[in-house]
């Protein structure tokens, strides 16, 4: 089972794509962990890419499809892959139909959260961190999640937001790559949703991301 992944920044699409990975046992590969791993392990690859992405910027196409298509050869794609975070523009989704179509290898379900930008804006700023568990949930922009004023909902703990969550120019940029229907991540996106319109063999399917995250799991399941 080969799947593309598609949702922007605040549309929970980490917590899908584990579930996803749990029911396929296929390969998780996002794009932007094997650049953290390059970072954190000090690579050519990694330092290369730091640049682009300390400023929010894409990685430039010459060093990330290589990359990408590199690992789908891995043994453990053997049985099948979830690509989350790639492809992100028009030229990496083309290049991908290509070396898929020149490799003999299929591509099955394409899936696609849905999610306004402003809700997934607030979705990313509403967030909180409670002191005593990562686990427990409060958004100030979500009524099902909303703090006890500035407790935790859950268990009255102290709530704090992240850094990276508040930066506001960084969550816009990224938002702004994703939103894209031109020549961004959403472009990408419809390029393979167009060619799932005339090959019966590729499934695209849409999620709505307004809902909570269990009931976003629930529509995925329901429809694999
Ligand atoms: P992510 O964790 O998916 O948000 O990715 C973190 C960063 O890695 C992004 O902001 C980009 O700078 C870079 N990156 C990840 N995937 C790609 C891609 N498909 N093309 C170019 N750059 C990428």
């Amino acid at each position: 089972m080969n799947i593309l992944f598609f949702g922007p920044n605040g549309s929970g699409k980490g917590t899908q794509g584990a579930i996803l990975k749990d029911k396929y046992q296929i390969a998780h590969i996002e794009s932007g962990g094997i650049f953290r791993d390059n970072i954190k392990n000090g690579t050519e690859l990694g330092k290369k890419a730091k640049t682009f992405i300390d400023k929010g910027d894409l990685v430039p196409d010459d060093i990330t499809i290589p990359m990408i298509l590199d690992r789908l050869q891995a043994d453990d794609c053997k049985k099948g892959w979830l690509l989350d975070g790639f492809p992100r523009n028009k030229n990496q989704a083309v290049m991908l139909h290509d070396a898929l179509k020149k490799a003999g290898l299929s591509l099955d379900i394409v899936i696609e959260i849905v999610l306004d930008r402003e809700i997934a804006k607030n979705r990313i700023m509403g967030r909180r961190l409670c002191a005593n568990d990562n686990n427990h949930p409060n958004n100030i922009f979500i009524d099902a999640i909303k703090p006890n004023g500035d407790k935790c909902r859950v268990c009255g703990g102290a709530l704090s937001a992240r850094n990276d969550d508040q930066d506001e120019t960084a969550i816009d940029k990224r938002h702004s790559i994703y939103y894209n229907t031109e020549n961004g991540t959403l472009a990408s996106a419809y390029y393979f949703k167009s060619l799932a319109e005339k090959d019966n063999s590729i499934r695209y399917l849409t999620l709505d991301g307004k809902a909570s995250v269990k009931e976003v799991a629930a529509e995925l399941v329901s429809k694999l």
